[in-house]
């Protein structure tokens, strides 16, 4: 069986211990001229163009100028991006390397990336780690602000590239977040949990996802249970 397997990027493939978050606090303050706390807000799981429309209407813009600025806003999060990762913040965790490396080099897979991030910043933040070119396809916060609509998106990128055709458990989901493990529900795929974001194994385990791992430190493991 072909295999399409779709990696998430932020606490799956890396920690980039904040940059995202100070990235997109200063877009949208350079933007909207505001600032605010979380105030229990999360952005695990969710995409770049959600947070900032989430953010910015929480702290006091009218959702039609976050809708006007959104463009703008995102422009200026890659650029404070690319400043922030700039000082040697992305860690590459434990097995991924490893991985990755062995998923792009078999013959029955397609590497891909499914990610909330918006394709540049998912570029930006990959380009310290040397991994970015082993991803082939992808589909990302600026394809939908909803998750659930990226792994169609990324499935018909994949057909297209490729020519062959991925359905049900071929094609495979990594991710940290009960996000990762939902947005493929329709699609009926093989979902692969990793509790190395903010979410324990326990609770990864309560969405019910295939497979759960506490990290890809055994990855032969992840790989196997990939292939499989
Ligand atoms: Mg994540």
């Amino acid at each position: 069986m072909q295999r399409l397997v779709l990696f998430d990027i932020d606490c799956t493939l890396i920690d980039a211990h904040g940059a995202g978050g100070r990235a997109i606090f200063a877009a949208i303050g350079d933007t909207f001229g505001v600032t605010g706390r979380l105030d229990g807000y999360t952005f695990h799981g969710r995409t770049d163009p959600a947070i900032v429309h989430d953010l910015a209407t929480r702290w006091g813009v009218p959702p039609e100028r976050v809708a006007a600025g959104l463009g703008e806003c995102l422009r200026r999060y890659v650029a404070r991006l690319r400043d922030e990762v700039a000082g040697d913040r992305v860690e590459v965790l434990p097995g991924v390397r490893e991985l990755v490396t062995a998923l792009a080099a078999d013959r029955r897979v397609v590497l891909g990336l499914l990610t909330g991030n918006v394709a540049e910043g998912a570029a930006v933040k990959l380009a310290p780690t040397g991994m970015a070119s082993l991803f082939k396809v992808g589909a990302y916060g600026s394809d939908s602000s909803r998750r659930p609509d990226l792994p169609a998106i990324a499935v018909r990128r994949a057909e297209r590239l490729t020519g062959r055709r991925f359905t049900g458990k071929g094609i495979v989901v990594v991710g940290d977040t009960p996000a990762d493990i939902g947005c493929g529900a329709a699609l009926g795929v093989k979902t692969i949990a990793v509790a190395t974001g903010t979410h324990s194994v326990e609770e990864l385990a309560a969405h019910a996802p295939d497979h759960v791992f506490p990290d890809l430190s055994d990855w032969r493991a992840v790989y196997e249970t990939i292939i499989a």
